[in-house]
């Protein structure tokens, strides 16, 4: 802990006092020699949920100068949004919280942006389509690239995992790879959609947050947006599962033990 708090410590004072002071060719040095990103801008799409919390606390372990991005896409889960603020203001990485709910007007068969129900059990069943947004990663990530060619940031962080592959076509290595070659073609300056854990099992993702001692108290993941997080859920039974092949308990608060 005392070792995580004196890196952090130093990456914090790098990249707001040194780096500015810096060529962008002596940053690129520094970095090298330090061997982690310091001073190289990405972009984080960030949820508030499991896997992108990781994703952010991991990347900015690494040195990278963070811009976090989350969508309000009318979400009943809204709450993951003031969950994913917390965590920026605590790390100070500046979070941008973009309000894209007019995509509904043409977008209402998802049962996460409408008054549907919200399906139990596993991701696998067929009852869990209803939870697609119809070619929302591809919206996301579309913003997100834009945003980092605004910024000048060369990579885009976003957290596809193999749990969501079975039932979410835009979350799948193929549609990742072709995506990125969609970006660099796009734009005339390179960005990297970078997927750190897309062969990885949700299981998988939760033990690395566990080894860098991540506190999942501060991740909302309940589809349902209530006051505890319903347990029931696909992303709730998923969850849970995780924790459970972790030998770990789950911080946070549920409707039913
Ligand atoms: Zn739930």
């Amino acid at each position: 802990m005392g070792q995580l708090l004196s890196e952090t410590f130093f990456i914090v004072l790098y990249n707001r006092v040194y780096s500015p002071l810096l060529n962008s060719g002596t940053q690129a040095i520094v970095a090298t020699k330090c061997g982690v990103r310091m001073g190289e801008k990405a972009v984080v799409i960030y949820s508030g949920g499991m896997d992108s919390f990781t994703i952010l606390q991991r990347a900015y372990k690494e040195g990278y100068e963070l811009y976090a991005l989350t969508f309000d896409y009318g979400q009943k889960h809204k709450k993951e949004i003031r969950y994913a603020s917390a965590v920026c203001d605590e790390l100070g990485i500046p979070h941008r919280v973009i309000d894209i709910t007019a995509i509904n007007q043409l977008l209402q068969s998802s049962s996460l942006t409408s008054d549907m129900e919200i399906p139990e059990g596993h991701y696998e069943a067929a009852n869990m389509k209803s939870t697609v947004v119809p070619n929302r990663n591809m919206i996301l990530l579309s913003l997100a690239i834009g945003y980092a060619v605004d910024i000048g940031a060369s990579k885009v962080f976003y957290g596809a995992h193999s749990g969501d592959h079975a039932i979410y076509p835009d979350c799948r290595p193929d549609f990742v790879h072709a995506m990125n070659k969609v970006a660099k073609l796009a734009n005339y300056e390179p960005v990297d959609i970078v997927t750190p854990y897309l062969n990885s099992a949700k299981t998988e993702i939760l033990a690395d947050g566990l080894s860098m001692g991540l506190d999942y108290g501060k991740t909302w993941t309940c589809y349902n947006g209530r006051d505890k997080a319903c347990g029931k859920c696909g992303s709730c039974v998923e969850r849970l599962e995780a924790f459970a092949a972790n030998n770990a308990v789950d911080s946070l608060e549920y409707e039913q033990a």
